[in-house]
């Protein structure tokens, strides 16, 4: 009895103190952070270079995710390859014990999106190849530039916690984050800091009224080929199904909800006329604002595929490319990382940069109003309708308390998805905004690593607002499997071309260096 108590006391004693320490050391800590992020500029300059000129698309990741796990291997981290059954996909982790903080963010890119950096008109380096239109290459210098820190921080000040780094593989295909949640990656995950590449600085919190929750599948019909002259009677056409089934939905779309944003393209049309097509296929997105109502629509589509192959004595299967809820984001740490958004600011742009911006936003025929000076207020949801897209992130969002930063890497007004979007990826202004976000990222995982009731009122906000009247059920079956598959031959097709323009850090400081490029490069 008197040895517990004394124990009591004197874990009390070793507890209580070094509480109350981690907490005035807390905004100590943070100031050490902001130094030593900024003491790796250089490393992630050359981490955001690097993976913009290996410019690699969707589940083809191969030198990116090779480049990022190596870096995480030689600082220590664990790395287990191909999680989920995705050849690119990993997760890399350090440290032990609570809480555990994971940090994800995408690494692929954008077809026909090669351009020149620092260009301020459209000039690929490769023409037609695939490249960096979205930014992609930026978050991993942002998140790994920030786990190095906190493992330095750690180790030195023996924070106790786990780190653990996920790339988001082939989001442009929204495909593997419902496979990652499926596998049980976030099982013990307490808290998930997700970053975007982004023209401001900026955080936000609960469900956006936007359509940004889908379903992306492909219905491949299945017919008899035969002599479309000589004996068109004992063909099936594939291709009837399709036009069918296109016909059809675009006939009930008038009697579908305005949420609704629903769009297809005709993947495979058959080989030529005289042969009654035998394959024929076309590729569907349904989107919406919810679960319930993203699985009717979804529903409705398979009714027209089954109506459709009825109509024309074919058969029909599915295959599933990505899914996606939409996010929700948490506000306990939405509200956390706010304060560290607002102390950290955004970056100090300089004339070239600011040069750069405005001829590209003229040469776009959009407000020539430069990069932006300050950073975003906190985001609350609205109930009004917005215009969205979607990222499969979402799933994540709705099995752990998560947010998602936006870093300012890249330039207002650009219509994503291009050729302008790859412009200042590999810049100074990428450079800097990613050494921004990778600051905060530090600061807010500091937050939590220090502060378990902080990490406590995340889990409320999660339980007791978020999940109250809805749970996650995943938008992909049991049978789905990840299309990993998907972008092989197109890759191929450019690798050996690509591989001359890889970025050789040890020869050139950076990669406008590298290209020869004068920054910035605009149009008299
Ligand atoms: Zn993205």
């Amino acid at each position: 009895m008197r040895n517990a108590r004394f124990v009591a006391g004197f874990i009390l004693l070793l507890t209580l103190p070094l509480f109350s320490q981690n907490a005035a050391n807390l905004e100590a800590l943070k100031s050490e952070a902001i130094q030593k992020v900024d003491a790796r500029q250089v490393f992630t300059q050359q981490m955001v270079d690097q993976i913009f000129s290996y410019a690699e698309l969707g589940f083809q990741e191969f030198e990116t995710s090779r480049y990022v796990t190596d870096i995480l291997t030689k600082n220590g981290f664990k790395v287990e390859q191909g999680v989920a059954g995705i050849p690119t996909a990993w997760m890399a982790t350090y440290g032990s014990g609570k809480p555990v903080i994971a940090f994800i963010t995408d690494i692929d890119c954008i077809p026909r999106a090669s351009q020149k950096p620092g260009v301020a008109y459209h000039d690929p380096i490769i023409e037609g190849a695939p490249g960096h239109g979205e930014g992609h290459n930026s978050g991993m210098a942002v998140n790994v530039t920030a786990v190095l820190v906190l493992k330095e921080l750690m180790e030195k000040n023996k924070i106790a916690g786990t780190l653990k780094v996920l790339p988001g593989v082939a989001e442009e295909l929204l495909a593997t984050k419902a496979f990652y949640v499926r596998t049980g990656l976030f099982k013990d995950v307490d808290i998930v800091l997700g970053t975007h590449v982004d023209d401001s600085l900026g955080t936000q919190y609960g469900h956006s009224f936007a359509p940004q929750g889908l379903v992306s599948v492909q219905y491949l019909f299945h017919g008899r080929a035969a002599h479309a002259a000589g004996a068109p009677w004992d063909g099936r056409s594939a291709l009837d199904a399709v036009e069918l089934m296109d016909t059809g939905w675009n006939f009930r779309r008038e009697h579908l909800r305005l949420q609704q944003r629903s769009h297809y393209v005709v993947i495979n049309g058959g080989d030529q006329p005289n042969v009654v097509p035998s394959e024929a296929g076309v590729w569907y997105y349904f989107r919406e604002l919810d679960y319930p109502h993203i699985k009717a629509l979804y529903d409705l589509g398979n009714t027209m595929a089954e109506a459709a192959t009825m109509m024309t004595g074919t058969t029909v299967t599915r295959r599933v490319v990505g899914s996606a809820w939409p996010p929700h984001f948490n506000k306990v740490v939405a509200e956390a990382q706010q304060k560290n958004i607002e102390r950290v600011g955004m970056p100090q742009w300089s004339d070239a940069d600011q040069t750069l911006a405005k001829a590209l936003q003229k040469e776009i025929g959009q407000p020539a109003d430069g990069l932006k000076d300050k950073v975003d207020d906190l985001k609350a949801p609205s109930p009004d309708t917005e215009p969205g897209g979607s990222d499969d992130v979402g799933d994540i969002s709705w099995v752990v308390p998560m947010v998602y930063m936006r870093y300012p890497a890249n330039i207002p007004h650009t219509p994503g998805h291009s050729w302008v979007d790859a412009v200042a990826m590999a810049t100074p202004i990428a450079h800097k905004g990613s050494t921004a976000g990778a600051k905060v990222q530090v600061m807010t995982a500091l937050d939590f690593l220090l502060s378990p009731d902080l990490v406590k009122q995340a889990w409320d906000y999660y339980n007791n607002v978020q999940t109250k009247d809805m749970k996650y059920t995943p938008l992909i079956g049991p049978e789905d499997k990840p299309a990993v598959e998907f972008n092989k031959e197109k890759m191929a097709s450019f690798l050996p071309e690509m591989k001359k323009y890889y970025y050789d850090p040890t020869k050139y400081k950076t990669y406008l260096e590298q290209l020869g490029i004068q920054y910035p490069t605009v149009k008299k």
